[in-house]
């Protein structure tokens, strides 16, 4: 490290605070979008015949946006150029402490000739708070705003000609500083990729899922960093995962505490909607207060737009299993489903528990809330409804949309 007196005395206080003294120096910094510049790629891939058939982030488009960061020089200027790998030292900070984080949010040609992302400032909220959180660089939401809008311009032609496909976009951030001491890294590399995505649900069918909750796994804990998009929250879940394969489900329904409180489906946030103890319709989803549930914005969406309609109560509550098993028995569990940017929502209907499959009775009952909320958000997504949550960042981008059938 440089030992510059202001880095000195910088150093000395990292020891102190890690995290504090950074932020006072680099927080009224940030990259500007104005300064973007654009190198385009000589050598453009073909782009996926049937968008429809693209398995989601095996695919990436020609360009990529990377803006790096140092605590010497603050923000560099941001850069949209052709994919290209990372060099990097092996003992880069991301590779041995996994300082990484991520964001998922999507583009979507809409019917009226536009390409939108939908709530683009929510994900940049919750990346910001991420960074802080893993002593990486803040900047400017509006900023990375703009410069993933001009990346996305840059690649619309990727865009999926289709209302039930989109162009997933996956900003990035990693610690980049070649050292082994487990510290603030004092550099940092923010960039972003992209990938045509098809459909979750096979076109016309709300395909329900399976669930294992087993105990003895945990996602996240009370004072941990659930909470954030932290790629380190995300590796150690793949073994479960996969045991949940084995046993026949499709995915891991994730439990806390002795008293099994349900906190999420996979990587989706789970609401329960049923006939709640005191016999009013609600829906109820987990709580965020002991951060051990991600705030998703599909999860927020959902709950605004049902506290529009004002036709149930919606609570965010603990939901324990024994509150399940017993809202089953009594026939008072109406539906079950995951909320996330993947799939809107995604409809379950049993969750192997205990040795015990409890089937779920969403689709049996039309999974009637589920599918208004699919129909209500993909309709603000697609521009069949304007809405302020539709960001535009592309008008009369020209080009025909092919209309899904409705599920
Ligand atoms: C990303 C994520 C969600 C969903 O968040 P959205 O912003 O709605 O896509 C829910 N739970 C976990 C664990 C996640 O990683």
């Amino acid at each position: 490290m440089a030992t510059c007196g202001r880095l000195r005395l910088l150093d000395q206080c990292i020891r102190k605070s890690p995290c504090a003294i950074i932020q006072r120096f680099s927080s009224s910094s940030t990259f500007k979008a104005s300064a973007l510049q654009l190198t385009r790629t000589r050598n453009p891939v073909p782009k996926p015949e049937d968008p429809n058939k693209c398995i989601f982030g095996k695919q990436f488009t020609d360009h990529m946006l990377t803006i790096e960061w140092s605590v010497k020089r603050g923000w560099g200027i941001p850069q949209i150029k052709p994919l290209e790998n990372l060099s990097l030292h092996p003992a880069t900070s991301v590779f041995h402490y996994a300082t990484e984080l991520f964001e998922g949010m999507k583009a979507y040609r809409t019917v009226d000739n536009r390409i939108a992302m939908f709530r683009p400032m929510e994900n940049m909220e919750r990346m910001v708070r991420t960074a802080k959180r893993a002593c990486l660089p803040e900047f400017d939401k509006e900023e990375l705003v703009k410069c993933l809008a001009e990346l996305v311009r840059v690649e619309h032609e990727w865009v999926p000609h289709s209302t039930s496909a989109s162009l997933y976009i996956r900003p990035t951030m990693i610690g980049t500083e070649p050292s082994l001491g487990v510290n603030m890294s004092t550099k940092a590399l923010l960039y972003c990729i992209l990938c045509p995505v098809g459909p979750y649900f096979e076109t016309g069918s709300f395909n329900p899922i399976s669930l294992m909750a087993d105990p003895r796994y945990i996602r996240a804990a009370k004072g941990g960093s659930g909470a954030y998009k932290l790629g380190s929250n995300y590796g150690p879940t793949i073994k479960i995962q996969q045991e949940a394969l084995k046993r026949g489900c499709q995915q891991v329904l994730w439990l806390y505490g002795d008293d099994h409180q349900v906190t999420e489906v996979g990587t989706m946030n789970v609401f329960v909607y049923w006939i709640n103890e005191n016999g009013e319709k609600e829906l109820a989803t987990m709580p965020l207060d002991k951060g051990i549930v991600l705030p998703g914005v599909t999860r927020s969406s959902l709950m605004e737009l049902a506290r529009e309609w004002n036709e149930f109560k919606v609570t965010e509550r603990i939901i324990t299993m024994a509150d399940i098993t017993k809202a089953l028995s009594e026939n008072r569990l109406l539906e079950l489903f995951g909320a996330g940017t993947a799939c809107v929502v995604c409809p379950v209907d049993s969750i192997l528990y205990a040795d015990n499959k409890l089937k779920i009775p969403t689709m049996d009952n039309g999974a009637k809330v589920a599918s208004r909320f699919y129909k209500e958000l993909t309709d603000i997504q697609y521009g069949r409804t304007p809405h302020e949550w539709s960001y535009t960042v592309m008008e009369d981008a020209n080009g025909d949309v092919s209309e899904a059938r409705n599920l």
